[in-house]
């Protein structure tokens, strides 16, 4: 099969495509989706095959507006008008209890709830509305590698496989979206992202948990996509907190090992190696929007034996950054052997 790259002018061919049941990957603030008509449990299955993804892993179904939940919403959270207002289109996903029979098992995993999203993407906006159905859409990756922030990115993983992908550069956000349970009577928070605890909390102004696996990593997710290995390059990460640069790179040195950094411009400044994947400043937005990029950039290379990555606080974003991190470090620091 070859893969078509669309650009905006094509959205009416990429739509056609999905309308036909074909899978064609979209733009979105955060990460590209590898998109399926929701509605074609044989398109939707096709995604799984075509990621290699578990199917017990609930998709995302990315909506054009709110109101294309409704058709398949038994009944929402009181506090769901005040947080769509607020923050879609946006990063958030939400997870509402589900009409039975409104949407195939294959979408659901065969839960009782679905996760539901409106992308701040105006391309893939409007590519929902010609298909003219809401598309499942999980990070259009080979399923286990680190997520597509640009639409090369999928094309090396996905090429031949998909009828196409609609371009739109590289994303802004660079992670998945913040999941919010709101199944429940408390709003939960099962995926950290950059709609993050502190702005849900200052706008609900309540407490909004994170669910216990995240708190405690070797708890029994709810979801049960979260038990997966993720973000992976074939290269072994190691997480280097910031007092362990110097002891972590003469190790290195002393066990022949190739290193390719993955870091802020000061700690490259400092520690000027020829492999590294230096973020756009110090900030943790930066690091976030470059850390998967990074992570297939210095595996791509095949150079590097292993990869040192620089860690955040685990507040705000870093929440986040430091989430997809840890899973594509298997958990691993760095400490003096
Ligand atoms: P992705 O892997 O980026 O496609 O995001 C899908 C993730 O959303 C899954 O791995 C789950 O963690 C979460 N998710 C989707 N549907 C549900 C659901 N009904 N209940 C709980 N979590 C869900
Ligand atoms: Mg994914």
């Amino acid at each position: 099969m070859e893969t078509k790259i669309f650009q905006s002018d094509q959205i009416n061919q990429a739509a056609a495509l999905l309308r036909q049941g074909e899978l064609v990957a979209f733009p979105t603030e955060t990460v590209y989706g590898l998109g399926a008509n929701a509605l074609l449990p044989e398109s939707v299955k096709q995604v799984f095959t075509v990621k290699g993804r578990p199917s017990d892993n609930p998709l995302i179904v990315h909506v054009a507006d709110f109101s294309m939940t409704a058709e398949f919403v038994e009944s929402y959270h009181p506090l769901t008008e005040k947080i769509v207002k607020h923050f879609w289109p946006g990063p958030l996903t939400l997870i509402f209890k589900i009409k039975e029979g409104s949407l195939n098992p294959v979408v659901t995993g065969g839960l009782s709830t679905a996760a539901f999203r409106m992308p701040d993407n105006k391309k893939t906006l409007s590519l929902i509305e010609k298909t003219d159905a809401p598309l499942v859409g999980p990070s259009a990756n080979t399923s286990g590698r680190p997520s597509p922030t640009t639409a090369l990115h999928v094309y090396h993983d996905l090429k031949g496989k998909i009828a196409g992908i609609l371009d739109d550069g590289a994303t802004q956000i660079g992670v998945e979206s913040t999941v919010l349970d709101l199944s429940g009577e408390v709003p939960t928070i099962l995926r950290p992202g950059a709609v993050t605890q502190e702005a849900l909390e200052e706008i609900l102004g309540i407490e909004v948990p994170l669910d216990k696996h995240l708190v405690k990593e070797s708890e029994t997710p709810k979801a049960p996509g979260m038990k997966y290995k993720h973000y992976s390059p074939d290269t072994p990460v190691l997480m280097i907190n910031s007092d362990d640069w110097e002891k972590a790179l003469i190790w290195a040195e002393a066990n022949d090992k190739k290193v390719g950094l993955l870091v802020t411009p000061k700690i490259a400044d400092k520690y000027s190696s020829a492999d590294r994947f230096v973020f756009a400043d110090e900030t943790v937005e930066a690091a976030t929007r470059g850390l998967f990029s990074g992570l297939r950039a210095l595996d791509e290379a095949k150079k590097v034996d292993i990869i040192f990555a620089e860690v955040f606080p685990e507040d705000h974003l870093g929440l986040a950054y430091m989430n997809r991190l840890k899973k594509a470090a298997a958990q691993n620091y760095f400490s003096e052997m």
